[in-house]
Parts: C-alpha cells; structure tokens; sequence
C-alpha cells in the first residue's frame, strides 16, 4: 500500500506567557491510500494539534511530516455551516474560496448532494435540518474539492448518543464509498472500533504512541454491524484496559 502521509519522531509544544505545554512527543507513523486510521486518546493528549500539523496550521518543532497538503479536506467537531445560507450554498462555499467554483464543480456538488440524499433539501437553511443531516452535509461541503485524505476532528461529539451512532455509521459509508483516506480522532474508544482499519492509542499529555492495533473486521460490515460481534468486544476490553493505564 502506498503512504500519502508520513509522521517522521514529531513534536510539538505551545509556548505560552507561564511557559511552555508539551503537546505531542516522538510521533511515528504513516497512512496509506484509502486507508481510515483512527487516533483514539484521552482529551487534552494533543489530538486536534496532530490535525492541525497534517493540515499545516502549525510546524512541527522536531521531525518531518511528508504529504501532499493540497489534497486534504478538514472536517471539524461543529459542523460549521453558515445559518444564512442554503444547504447548497454552504456545500459550494469552499469551492467558491478556492476560485475552484465551475460549470463542472458545481455538477459534481449537485451529484453529491443526489447521492446522499441531500437534493431535494438543497434549498433549505441548517436549522431546518437534523443534527445527522447537518453532519453529511458537513462531510460533503469537504469531499466536493476533492481531496485524497480527509482529517475529522471529533465531528459527532456534538451529537445526543443515538443520533451519533447512526451518524458515525452514514458518515463512514460515504467515506469508504467514496474511497478516501481519513484520519478520525476521538476520545471514544467504541467510535473508533466501529469505524477504522487500524487504531493509534496515544498516552494522556504529552501524546506519544501507545499502541498501533490493526482492526480484522469482515469488510462488508458497517460500523453499527461492528459493534455486535465478538470481535468487537475483545479488541474494546483489550483497549480499555490500555486506555485506563495511561489516564493519570
Ligand atoms: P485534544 O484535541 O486531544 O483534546 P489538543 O490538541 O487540543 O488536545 O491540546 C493538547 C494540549 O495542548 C492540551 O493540554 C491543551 O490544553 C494544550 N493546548 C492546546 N492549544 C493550546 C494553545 N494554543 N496554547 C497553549 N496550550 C494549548
Ligand atoms: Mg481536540
């Protein structure tokens, strides 16, 4: 399988007014094409700031970070749609910033929005939609520029229990569906199970890598499926007990 990002020993610590905060020390891995990686970890071990340096916001301070950085869409915890504008314009708004808005783009929104289901809500606002319908149109808005890896922040941690399951479930489908790569990272152990190949577990702050698990999932189950076999629950009491050694 070929990589299309690579984390070469990084670190990285914020420096404040009182000092300075170790965030993520020695972080070694890679992701391959269509590959979903998920980072599972407590909240506070430096998560968000692994995404922020995948997609350049910030610099490592020590080792490489090789990809291409043109081809990443970056999907946040709130799904971060404009109240003012319709459905179909929030999912045309990051090709509009990029000069990227054309008679093709624009059909490619408008397949997408078809595919899953969002057509006929093209016209509405997002209060005017589900917390799970909001989410999939947040996942659409990053997959209609096309990029090859895509980075979700915690996007269903706004969600009431039930919604998110369900959500998590579509918003995965249409990942694979689609064939991207995606990095997932979560504080839920039983998210990141149900979605991934394979896991990284990283420590409590300052993050370093735990554990890399590769999941052995039948690949035609979805991640609702996941969640009632056996095999699930072995890898989750086999994590769980790892994730309660690092929690201080
Ligand atoms: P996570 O996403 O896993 O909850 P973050 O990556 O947001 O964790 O943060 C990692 C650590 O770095 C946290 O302890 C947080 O308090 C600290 N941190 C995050 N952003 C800043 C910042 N801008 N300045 C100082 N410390 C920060
Ligand atoms: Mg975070």
């Amino acid at each position: 399988m070929k990589n299309i990002l690579e984390f070469r020993q990084v670190c990285y610590a914020y420096h404040s007014m009182d000092g300075e905060v170790p965030a993520l020390e020695n972080i070694t891995f890679s992701v391959g094409e269509k590959e979903f990686l998920v980072i599972v970890g407590p909240s506070g071990c430096g998560k968000s700031t692994l995404l922020d340096l995948i997609f350049g916001l910030i610099r490592p301070e020590h080792g490489e970070i090789d990809g291409d950085r043109n081809t990443i869409g970056y999907m946040l915890q709130k799904d971060h749609l404009f109240g003012w504008r319709t459905i179909e314009k929030n999912i045309l708004l990051g090709l509009e910033i990029q000069h990227k808005l054309t008679p093709e783009t624009h059909a490619y929104a408008m397949e997408l929005l078809e595919k899953y289901g969002l057509y006929e809500f093209r016209k509405k606002h997002p209060n005017e939609l589900s917390g799970g319908m909001r989410q999939r149109t947040a996942l659409i808005r990053t997959l209609v520029t096309k990029p090859d890896l895509l980075l979700l922040d915690e996007p269903f941690s706004a969600l009431d229990y039930q919604t998110r399951l369900n959500v998590a479930d579509d918003i995965g489908s249409i990942i694979r569906k689609e064939e991207k790569s995606a990095i997932l990272v979560t504080h839920d152990l039983s998210e990141a199970i149900s979605m991934g190949d394979r896991i990284i577990v990283l420590s409590a702050r300052p993050g370093t890598i735990v554990r890399t698990l590769s999941l052995a999932f039948d690949p035609s189950l979805s991640s609702l499926q996941r969640r009632e076999t056996d095999t699930f629950k072995k890898y989750f009491s086999e994590l769980w007990k790892e994730m309660n050694n690092i929690v201080p």
